[in-house]
Parts: C-alpha cells; structure tokens; sequence
C-alpha cells in the first residue's frame, strides 16, 4: 500500500467522517443535483486532504511547491466548468506517487515531480492525468456506488460504522487500480487539459517514452505509480495521434 494511503487510512475519521455525514444525501442518490454533487465533493475531498496533510508533511522545496501550484491553477483557468477549484500539492514521500482526491486535489510525491523535470510540460501531463480522474469522477462514482449499496443505513448511524466503512473499503475505492478504459479517457483529457493551459501537449509523449526505456527493475523502483497504469507503449500509441493534431494546430 502506498505511504499516502496508509497514512490517511491509519488517521482518517477524524475531520472526514463528520463531513461525510453531512453529505449523505449525496450518496443515497447518484443521480442528484450536479451542484449538490459537486459540494458533497469538494466537502469530502477537503475533509481527506486535511487528515492528509496532517500526516505526511508538505514538501520543503520552494521550487517543486511552485511548479505544481502554477500547473493547478493554469489547468483550473483553462476549464470552462469553474465549479471545482483544483489544487496541486507535493509532500515528503520516497516513492513516485500520486493521488487524486474527490473535488480536486492532487497531492503529489517529490520523486514524481522529481522525475518530471523541471520543465513543466511533463508534471502538467501527469497533474492533468490526475485532474481527469477527478473531473470524470472515476473513484468517486465507485465510492458514491458502494455506499449507496453499502451502507446507506450505516451513514445515519454514528461515527463508527462508517469511519471503519472508509478506513476498510472506501479508501481501498480511492486507490485502487482504475479500468482501462478510464485510464485512457485521463491519458486523452489530461493532454487536452495540459495543451488548453499553455503547457506543450508534447510531455506527455517525452515523459512515456522515458518510461519505455526503462527495464522492469528500474521501473518498479520508481514506486507503484506507474506500474498501475498500463504499458507506456500503449499508452503511448493511444496519445501520439492527438499529441500530433494538437501540436499542428
Ligand atoms: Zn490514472
């Protein structure tokens, strides 16, 4: 299990179960209001992200802190839907690692945005990646689902039974791996999101064929991230063509 997810597992309850609760309505039905769904949202991922960044401190360096927080805010600018503020954030952690939060938080791991260099085509690939899983709401639909089936009569109930709810299941939705299908709709929307940011829709091909390059021990020494996702040779086949459109036009 990553560091991330461990650590908000071990703490969560706290902030984020009580927010939760509140939102319930959200989760007895699917098909809501988007508005309400978009404030059960943001209230849920806000409530994650402060037990996260409680337990895995924020990262010391000024110019990965900025990098990230630019990215977010150029992405957030670009979208037409101006009701999710999206936010990037990197925190101390030795593996490459991501992790997207419902109602747009992406926290990031040094190394990854180590591994991206510092120019930030490449970052704004993998942040609009993540930002696309969040905006498609992938883990939250999932969430949303289960607890629907799950635990609708548990969400009244007191803290208990739904704190271990998400401490044992509903974060497992969080990061478990997600379909191909989603993770080709996040590769295509998170090239679009870099490219209407002013980011050059190239990175994402510079940074995947370094992936390719890599042997299998390398790789697995980067951390689970990018092991999770599908092969960087068919990730790549998939983005070249629109890669080439973007650039030409
Ligand atoms: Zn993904």
């Amino acid at each position: 299990m990553s560091g991330l997810f461990y650590n908000l597992g071990r703490r969560l309850g706290r902030a984020a179960v009580p927010a939760i609760r509140r939102t319930k309505w959200a989760w007895q039905s699917a098909t809501g209001d988007e508005d309400q769904v978009l404030k059960a949202e943001a209230s849920f991922g806000s409530a994650l992200a402060t037990e996260l960044r409680a337990s895995t401190p924020p990262s010391p360096n000024p110019e990965y802190r900025r990098q990230s927080t630019e990215i977010a805010q150029n992405i957030e600018r670009a979208v037409r839907d101006k009701r999710r503020s999206l936010r990037a954030e990197v925190v101390r952690m030795d593996a490459v690692n991501a992790m997207a939060l419902p109602g747009g938080f992406v926290f990031l791991s040094e190394p990854l945005v180590a591994f991206c260099g510092a120019q930030s085509d490449e970052l704004a690939f993998v942040i609009g990646h993540e930002m696309a899983h969040i905006m498609r709401r992938h883990a939250w639909d999932r969430m949303v689902n289960q607890a629907a089936t799950r635990v609708v009569s548990l969400v009244a109930l007191r803290t208990g039974p739904l704190g271990q709810w998400l401490r044992h299941t509903g974060i497992g939705l969080l990061q478990s791996a997600h379909s191909q299908e989603a993770e080709v709709e996040a590769d295509l929307l998170g090239v679009r999101l870099a490219h209407a940011a002013g980011y050059y829709p190239g990175g994402a091909i510079t940074l995947l064929r370094r992936l390719e390059q890599l042997e299998p021990p390398q790789l697995t020494a980067l951390g689970k991230y990018f092991a999770s996702h599908p092969p960087a040779a068919d990730r790549l086949a998939r983005l070249l063509p629109l890669c080439q459109k973007l650039q030409g036009g």
